[in-house]
C-alpha cells in the first residue's frame, strides 16, 4: 500500500489538466480512504468535501477524459478511470454532494 501512495507523488500530471483538477491532492485522498476501508464518511472524505468547495479548484466529476494527463504519467496510470471511482467514492450524499 505504501509504495502505491508514494506512486502518485511523482506529480508529471499537475499542471496538465485543463479542468484544473489537482490529481495528486484527489489521489492522496483516494488512496487513504481505501486503506480505511471504504466508510460511508470519513475525514479524508470530508477533506475532499472542504476541498471542492475551494474556488477555481476541478473535482474529479469535473474530468472530461481528455487523456492528457495519462500521456504525462510514467507509469500509465489510467486516471480518468480512477477519477470515476474517485467520485463514486467521494461523491456522495454522506460527503454533501447529490443532495
Ligand atoms: S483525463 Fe481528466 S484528470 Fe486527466 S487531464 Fe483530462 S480532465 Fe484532467
Amino acid at each position: 500500500m505504501h509504495s502505491e501512495k508514494s506512486s502518485t507523488l511523482c506529480k508529471y500530471c499537475l499542471d496538465v489538466c485543463p479542468e484544473s483538477i489537482n490529481i495528486q491532492k484527489i489521489f492522496n485522498l483516494y488512496n487513504d480512504e481505501k486503506m480505511v476501508g471504504n466508510l460511508l464518511w470519513s475525514a479524508f472524505g470530508y477533506s475532499y468535501c472542504n476541498y471542492s468547495k475551494l474556488p477555481g479548484v476541478g473535482i474529479a466529476s469535473d474530468c472530461t477524459e481528455c487523456g492528457m494527463c495519462v500521456e504525462e504519467c510514467p507509469q500509465h496510470i489510467d486516471i480518468p478511470k480512477v477519477m470515476k471511482d474517485v467520485v463514486k467514492t467521494f461523491e456522495t450524499e454522506y460527503y454533501g454532494f447529490k443532495e
